[in-house]
């Protein structure tokens, strides 16, 4: 390489210089190439639109939660994603509409904002949050948001491959989880199981008297299931034999690093001994924190939970587009959302 992808350290007339001294087309195009790089590919981003047609609230610590707003921010980056005009495709971090949606327009709400989604003229990945699991029963939610059945049951985890040098997976953070599932699922009566051991709290929300990492165990956030550990563990070893790299996306964070302890996936430590595992994964992209965190692990995995699209006063926004280069990913964010270099 003449030149690294970030620094310009000569000035471009000697580059020029440079370029002028040599004949073969092949190195002109390769020297100009380390210049002006091109990325693989770019997705777009938005995080926790969670929209409902309901006065302005706060959330549980004060925090001002715009639900009409919310729409207007997806609808601007639909909007600039389509002016972008490169982008493979987008993905949506979950809690597409609010749990105080009044559930008589749970369905139309839903339907409203994919509606809104699919305007973007390119492909749209979706996962579960809890606010959808509020709303709707994965059973019907699924068919909503194009997530396809596993397994024979509703399990909404899947990845897909953008291009050759890289593999995208969505966890099913809500897999072990007392909401989404019917009431005697196993999966339910394994996460109540869960909450009645590690919440001493009447009300299985509160992390009250809960200390650190222990926080995490409150019925908003949920685990991932044995047969999806193994499911991961297989893509991430056919991911390394492919030398793909692999993004991670998951509506729950993964990292105590990256968000608040309490918004946590209850099993984060054996997803991500799952993840060091193999040296594929490079970045882990979550939502359902809100107030955004960066945090690089003891692995070099780089953990980025998005600033949340409900939380933006009317005017502002949050959405962005990651640009994946071979050494690089960049989150170029819009607004209230933090722009962000992941080197790998
Ligand atoms: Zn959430």
């Amino acid at each position: 390489m003449f030149f690294g992808t970030q620094r310009l350290p000569s000035p471009i007339h000697d580059l020029a210089r440079e370029i002028s001294s040599i004949d073969s087309v092949h190195e002109v195009e390769f020297m100009m190439g380390s210049v002006t790089t091109q990325p693989l590919f770019s997705f777009g981003v938005i995080a926790d639109v969670q929209y409902a047609d309901i006065p302005d609230g706060r959330s549980f610590l004060g925090t001002p939660r715009y639900y009409r707003n919310s729409i207007l921010v997806l609808q601007k980056a639909v909007q600039a994603w389509n002016q972008h005009g490169n982008l493979k495709f987008v993905i949506n971090m979950g809690d597409i509409v609010d749990g105080f949606c009044p559930k008589d327009q749970s369905l139309s709400a839903t339907k409203k904002l994919v509606h809104e989604f699919q305007k973007f003229q390119g492909p749209v990945y979706h996962m579960i949050g809890n606010h959808c699991l509020y709303n709707l029963p994965r059973r019907e939610l699924l068919p909503l948001l194009n997530i396809p059945r596993r397994d024979g049951d509703d399990n909404a985890y899947y990845d897909f491959s953008p291009t050759p040098e890289y593999r995208v997976v969505v966890l099913d953070g809500y897999d072990i989880s007392a909401v989404g599932w019917p009431e005697d699922h196993p999966k339910t009566l394994a996460a109540l199981k869960i909450l009645e051991e590690r919440n001493p709290n009447s009300e299985k929300n509160s992390p009250e008297g809960l200390v650190d990492v222990e926080r995490r165990f409150v019925k908003y956030n949920g685990g991932v299931g044995e047969k999806q550990l193994e499911w991961l563990d297989g893509v991430l070893r056919g991911a390394k034999e492919l030398n793909q790299r692999v993004i991670v996306c998951g509506h729950v964070p993964m990292s105590p690093g990256v968000a608040s302890k309490a918004a946590l996936m209850w099993n984060f430590d054996e997803v991500m001994s799952v993840i060091h595992k193999y040296d594929v994964v490079k970045v882990c992209l979550s939502g359902h924190d809100h107030k955004g965190g960066y945090f690089v692990d003891s692995h070099g995995v780089h953990h980025r939970s998005l600033e949340a699209a409900l939380e933006c006063p009317p005017g502002t926004y949050s959405f962005g587009y990651v640009d994946v280069y071979e050494n690089k990913l960049s989150l170029v964010g819009t607004d209230r959302m933090q722009s962000t270099d992941f080197e790998i």
